[in-house]
């Protein structure tokens, strides 16, 4: 048997430029918020035509990343998955969790468009801005799309909570929409209703939560349990 490595080294071949600025409030996995859109900028050798020749006919695409802001130092076999409330501990390798061997992560996301400079318009994603993509890969239905598989640990989608809002924050989510040209109040839905606290957490009426989106501060906080009201959409300072 030949000699076995045991480190490699790779190459980043592009950067998500992401809607999301920060990870609270990111949906846990892509196609989730199909509002959430993001450009893959390629870096030289890959950001030529060639590069990409065939991926146009293509609708959604594998996208293969380092989960840049939770490097692991430590090797870890136990998660506790915000999915599962926070509290419950997990093996490493039946979790989707960004504490991981080698923080790779990786997002099955809808190729929307490529543009002349070679980027790609991706939505559905589930990225930090400024996340660093390692490859790319063709989604193949016939082989990937298991309607038999099972995970009786993600059964089904967590149940959503109704989003209301102020009457002026809704206003102010629809003239930033408009000047960034994107579906922020789609986007802001999809993100809160998927609860962006710990589960574990027993929401004060009192206390307000935030996250920037674009370049958007959003605001929001529990009336009761189950139900969010988004206070105030603002340019973040
Ligand atoms: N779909 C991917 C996977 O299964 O490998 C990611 C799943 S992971 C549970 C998704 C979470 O990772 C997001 O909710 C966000 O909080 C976090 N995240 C996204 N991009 C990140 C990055 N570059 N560095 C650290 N955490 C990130």
């Amino acid at each position: 048997m030949a000699a076995q490595m045991d480190s490699y080294s790779m190459q980043v071949i592009g950067y998500m430029r992401s809607c999301f600025a920060e990870k609270f409030a990111i949906p846990r996995q892509p196609a989730l918020a199909p509002a959430a859109r993001g450009i893959i900028e390629l870096c030289p050798p890959y950001n030529q035509p060639q590069a990409l020749a065939g991926l146009e006919q293509v609708s959604h695409i594998w996208v293969i990343f380092v989960f840049h802001q939770a490097l692991e130092q430590q090797q870890r076999l136990q998660v506790r998955p915000p999915r599962l409330g926070g509290n419950r501990y997990l093996g490493v390798f039946a979790s989707r969790s960004s504490h991981r061997p080698n923080s790779m992560g990786q997002s099955l996301v809808k190729l929307e468009r490529i543009d002349e400079e070679c980027r790609l318009h991706v939505s559905g994603i589930d990225l930090l801005d400024g996340t660093p993509v390692l490859d790319i890969k063709p989604y193949i239905p016939f082989v990937e799309s298991l309607p038999d598989a099972h995970n009786r640990i993600a059964e089904a989608p967590p149940p959503l909570l109704s989003v209301d809002w102020q009457p002026e924050a809704l206003a102010q989510a629809q003239q930033h929409g408009q000047r960034l040209n994107e579906p922020l109040v789609e986007l802001i839905k999809q993100c809160l209703a998927q609860d962006p606290k710990p589960a574990y957490q027993q929401p004060d009426p009192a206390r307000q939560y935030g996250a920037r989106l674009h370049d958007i501060n959003v605001i929001w906080h529990y009336p009761q349990p189950g139900q969010i009201c988004v206070l105030q959409v603002s340019v973040a300072g």
